[in-house]
């Protein structure tokens, strides 16, 4: 597994975005809304990891509840996986729990899937596999 991406919430796109071209030095090289999560993504890349920031799109977004609880800042770890469905499987047999265990389509041409942080020390981790 290789840390693929760091996932950030944002309130707002138009302001983080800013924020983050000047602290890498560069801009976006990626926006992508993704419907069925409610969330709209900007994609930075930083050596061999991309930074992703996420802003709710609508109301009911997990992003938009994430940060009523908890504030902007970092929302999960992405690790990057050659077969999701194995690695699933695997960390199942070691006792993790899993959001959904169906891996769906996410941002930037990946099939995802969350672990529950609640069986990963409080941190939300995506599982993520480019897809073929
Ligand atoms: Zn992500």
């Amino acid at each position: 597994m290789k840390l693929e991406h760091i996932g950030i919430a944002v309130k707002s796109l138009g302001i983080s975005d800013e924020l983050f071209t000047k602290l890498l030095g560069k801009e976006s090289y990626k926006k992508e809304s993704v419907e069925r999560e409610g969330v709209t993504t900007s994609f930075y890349a930083a050596g061999e990891s991309k930074i992703e920031l996420l802003e709710a799109n609508k109301e009911e977004s997990p992003v938009s509840k994430f940060i009523d609880k908890k504030g902007e800042g970092i929302h999960h770890l992405a690790f990057g996986v050659e077969n999701i469905t194995k690695e699933i499987e695997r960390l199942k047999k070691e006792g993790f729990e899993f959001i959904s265990e169906e891996p769906k389509e996410g941002a930037d041409n990946k099939l995802i899937v969350f672990l529950h942080p609640k069986s990963t020390n409080g941190v939300l981790i995506e599982l993520c596999q480019e897809k073929q």
